[in-house]
């Protein structure tokens, strides 16, 4: 697999100015240089897969092709056991325009009904997509299970965070410190994954 060094200039294929700050941040002891599609001018193109690895694989080639450089995608969402995985891929569809996640949250509550005592679990994934100007690519997947609760908790983190506590502990993603959700994040699995397969960096 071919993998990235200090110098090496990647494209971030993200117009979303938070999910830029936090892979700068990422990214920022290893040396790469970092360039979103957003400062590039790059168009932004529509999430038409059923699945993350789609939607992610979609963004990296589509940024790789047009900046002629290596590209990194992600994509994310939120899924309800009693759902059967809902709103998975349509995690942000599910919220409207503009973004209303109380209501979306009470949307799943109110839907699942009492299928949640039956089935109490949900979990976040993160697929992250390397791809490369040649059309080559790899993807990393990160996921983080735990359960659904009812009423809302917390008011840290961001989206889908009050209503999901992950197995290990008692408070909700938006009861905890930002580096303690990130350290078990389901973006925080993909990336160690990436980085482990694609950076060629000293281990630290
Ligand atoms: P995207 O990956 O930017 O397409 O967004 C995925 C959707 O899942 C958005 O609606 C996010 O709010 C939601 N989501 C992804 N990761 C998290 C998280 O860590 N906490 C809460 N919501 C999340």
């Amino acid at each position: 697999m071919m993998t990235l060094s200090r110098g090496d200039r990647l494209v971030l294929a993200s117009h979303n100015q938070g999910k830029i700050a936090e892979f700068e941040a990422l990214l920022e002891e290893t040396g790469i240089e970092l360039v979103s599609a957003a400062a590039l001018g790059l168009a932004e193109p529509d999430e038409t897969a059923d699945s993350f690895a789609g939607n992610a694989r979609l963004k990296a080639h589509a940024a790789a092709r047009a900046a002629d450089l290596p590209a990194l995608a992600d994509d994310s969402g939120f899924c309800v056991g009693a759902l059967d995985g809902q709103p998975g891929v349509y995690s942000a569809r599910w919220a409207g325009q503009p973004r209303d996640y109380a209501a979306a949250m009470r949307r799943m509550h109110d839907e699942a009904g009492a299928g949640l005592e039956a089935d109490p679990t949900a979990w976040f994934v993160a697929v992250l997509c390397l791809a490369w100007p040649d059309g080559s690519d790899a993807t990393f997947e990160g996921r983080i299970d735990g359960h659904f609760v009812w009423p809302p908790r917390g008011s840290g983190g961001h989206g889908y965070d009050p209503v999901f506590v992950p197995n290990g502990d008692a408070r909700s993603f938006a009861e905890m410190l930002e580096s303690e959700k990130n350290a078990i994040s389901h973006r925080a699995r993909a990336f160690a994954k990436f980085r482990e397969a694609c950076l060629s960096l000293p281990k630290n």
